[in-house]
Order: structure tokens, then sequence, then C-alpha cells
């Protein structure tokens, strides 16, 4: 069986998916095509609909479309329908299925490849946007001791700490009352690092806090403060990224990829 795969996103070009799904499928055997597509801003829905008529198995969806995918598809995971929002679609006969795999990839890449407990930590989220709600589930699964998200519209982190307080201990402020003491995982999920800027953080330090931005492809301002701030351990979001992908993978075709292997094959 050939799969026909592919994301969607704009922009598209820079995306490193279809190499990551390509090496999968090398590794796995299957016979696999997975394209770019770029997708006008104002009609993701046309798009995926046309691929789909063409035999697509399934796509990923990045920037700007998670949530345009989440109200084209018609059948969620759990993943999903808490994140309200979709990184991944399956196509089953008339079911187009919407998966969220986000909060799984950044998860097995803190404990499988960074070898990072997060049973009893405490863990400090900076931004509340879409990604954040996305990966809360995943994170509360590993029983923390507790999650803060530091938002610079302090609402949003309240309302996202209020929403999640069921599966975990959580609570929510603003970035101007963000304090590091006894923070054991920082993670930057604002996307601040595409400006080349740090969260406006107004007072701490990293102490021995593992810091890990969601951005990949280079160091960002969050990493060198990180540096500066003697944290333990600093990690950019590539291995989010390919988990993410491998958990796709997965989804689609039931077998899983060795993400690690990719992972290294990227870092090269
Ligand atoms: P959203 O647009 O939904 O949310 C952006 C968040 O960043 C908001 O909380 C916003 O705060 C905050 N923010 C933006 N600029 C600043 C700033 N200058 N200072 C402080 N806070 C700021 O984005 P997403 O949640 O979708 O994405 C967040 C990041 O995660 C992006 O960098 C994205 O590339 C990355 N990502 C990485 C993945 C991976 O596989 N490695 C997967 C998915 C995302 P406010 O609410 O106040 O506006």
């Amino acid at each position: 069986m050939m799969y026909k795969f592919a994301v969607f996103g704009n922009p598209i070009k820079h995306s490193l998916s279809p190499n990551i799904h390509t090496q999968f499928a090398q590794q796995t055997g299957f016979e696999v095509s997975y394209d770019k597509i770029l997708a006008p801003i104002d009609d993701f829905s046309s798009s995926a609909q046309e691929f789909i008529n063409q035999g697509a198995n399934g796509f990923n969806i990045t920037v700007p479309f998670k949530l345009d995918a989440f109200k084209f598809a018609n059948e969620f995971t759990l993943n999903a329908k808490t994140a309200g929002a979709v990184n991944t679609i399956k196509i089953e006969q008339d079911k187009i299925i919407g998966e969220n795999t986000d909060g799984i990839g950044l998860v097995n890449d803190l404990t499988h490849n960074l070898g990072i407990e997060l049973k009893d930590k405490v863990i400090l989220i900076l931004g509340a946007g879409g990604t954040t709600q996305g990966i809360l589930l995943s994170l509360l699964k590993q029983q923390p001791n507790r999650v803060m998200i530091a938002n610079r519209t302090t609402a949003k982190a309240i309302k996202l700490a209020k929403d999640f307080a069921e599966l975990g201990k959580t609570c929510g402020f603003g970035l101007d009352k963000v304090k590091h003491n006894s923070v054991d995982i920082i993670i930057n999920a604002t996307s601040a690092s595409l400006d080349g800027k740090m969260p406006d953080i107004a007072y701490g330090v990293a102490n021995d806090a593992i810091c890990y931005d969601l951005m990949y492809g280079k160091q960002t301002p969050f990493m060198d403060w990180a540096t500066t701030n003697h944290s333990s351990m600093i990690s950019d979001g590539l291995g989010m990224l390919v988990e993410q992908a491998a958990t796709s993978f997965e989804f689609w075709t039931g077998v899983k990829p060795n993400a690690k292997q990719v992972l290294s094959n990227l870092r090269r």
C-alpha cells in the first residue's frame, strides 16, 4: 500500500516534516509520499478537501491552521478534544479524524530523549496560546507536583489553569509575577522566540532549572537567558517536532518509527 500524506501550513517552505517522514518510511519499509502544501490563509478547508479528493490517507497541520483543522475534522481523539486544536488528520472512508500529537511529542522528548522524570516536578510554562492548551493534558498525565502557567495576558493563563484544574494542580498568573526559586522545569511556549525576543519576566533566576524552548532551528534569547541564569540543562524543541511526527506516523500506519534515530540524524 502506498500512503499519501502532506503537511499544510502558511508559510510552509522551511518545514522539516517531509524529511522526517521520509526517514520514518525508510525505517519501517512503508511506501510513503509526503508533500508540503501552502494553503491560502483564508481557505484551509478547500485545500484540505482537494487533497482528500486526490486520495490522501492523512495530513499534518501547522501554523496557522490548527484551529481550522479542528473545525474541519468530524471525529476527535481525546488529545484533540482537550486541546481544541488539531495537528494530525487521518482519513478513514467518510471519517476525518482529528488528533493532536504536540503534547505526546513534548513529553516523549523530555522523558525518552532527555531522560527527565516529570513526576512530582514543578513545571512553569511561559505562554498560554494554542500550543500550551495542546500540551497541558499530556504534561498533567505525568503527575507533576504542579504546572504553573505564566502569560503576558494574565487572564488567558488564569483561564487555562482553571480549565485543566480537574486533571492536576495548576495555577495561572502574569509574566510579571514569575519567580523561579522552586521551579524544576521552565518551558518557553510563547512565540516570542519567533521574533527574536525573550518573554519579559520581571524577576528570576533559572537556578538549577531545566529550560526547554519549543522553538527549534536557532539559538533563542530564552536559551541565552537560561545559559546566563545557570540553568542545569537547555534544549530547543527539535526533539518535540520529531516525536510529534513519530506519533502522527504511528496514528496513520499503526507502526511506531524510531524517532531518536531521526533526531540524531537531524542534529548531525
Ligand atoms: P500562539 O500564537 O497561540 O500563542 C502565542 C503565545 O506567546 C501567547 O501566550 C502570547 O501571549 C505569547 N507571546 C507572544 N509574543 C510574546 C512576547 N514578545 N512576550 C511574551 N509573550 C509573548 O502560538 P502557539 O502556542 O501556537 O506557539 C507557541 C510556540 O510554540 C511557537 O514558537 C511555535 O513555533 C512553537 N511550537 C513548536 C512545536 C514543536 O514541535 N517544537 C510545535 C508547536 C508549536 P499573549 O496571550 O499575551 O498574546
